[in-house]
């Protein structure tokens, strides 16, 4: 089963690509950031106990995101294989996540990053805002704030699949095709 992950900073085009990988590949999606936007909507005590955090561009508790991927993970045993979008986004969360796997007799095939420089992403996060109506996409103080945690908290995760030989680094500068066509190649080239 192919687990891959789809890393990179907020607006890096993480979900736009994880689309794409979806219908090529046949495999299943699951952003956590999504997951979450439907359960606040839902009004659900999980989606209650995420709102504050994820509308000031904070994370939501390792034990909450990690709750929801382990039940995925146990429904999903026969699918093809599974695009993880916005997880982990910490060291504990990583570290989590294999285990979870482990127990399901799988582990992580890919991490691939998309690399695209602050200014771009803020760019882009200010313009999809306007579509998507995403109060975390609204404030550009909110935006650098999720930049910040993404420094400070998220890219040490690379280190942490680097050190298993997982991680590959694409330049996510490009235009949407041509980004897809260099995370083909690199899923082609380890699969
Ligand atoms: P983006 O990548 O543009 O920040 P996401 O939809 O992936 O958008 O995430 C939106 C928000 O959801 C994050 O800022 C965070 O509050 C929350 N979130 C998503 N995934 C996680 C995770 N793995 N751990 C903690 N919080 C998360």
């Amino acid at each position: 089963m192919l687990n891959l992950i789809l890393f990179g900073p907020p607006g890096s085009g993480k979900g736009t690509q994880a689309e794409k990988l979806q219908a090529k590949y046949n495999l299943l999606h699951l952003s956590t950031g999504e997951v979450m936007r439907a359960e606040i909507k839902s009004g659900s005590a999980l989606g209650q106990a995420a709102a504050k955090q994820m509308e000031g561009g904070a994370l939501v508790s390792d034990e909450l995101v990690c709750g929801i991927i382990g039940n995925y993970i146990k429904q999903n045993t026969d699918a093809r294989g599974v695009i993880y979008d916005g997880f982990p986004r910490t060291i504990p969360q990583a570290c989590e996540f294999d285990k979870m796997l482990q127990a399901n007799n799988q582990s992580v095939t890919l991490m691939i990053a998309l690399d695209v420089p602050d200014a771009e992403v803020i760019q882009r996060i200010i313009t999809r805002g306007k579509i998507s109506g995403r109060a975390d996409d609204q404030s550009e103080e909110i935006i650098q704030n999720r930049i910040n945690v993404y420094k400070s908290q998220t890219a040490v995760v690379a280190d942490h699949y680097a050190l298993q030989g997982k991680f590959y680094s694409l330049n996510g500068t490009g235009t949407i095709e041509q980004t897809f066509e260099l995370i083909c190649q690199t899923i082609d080239a380890h699969t």
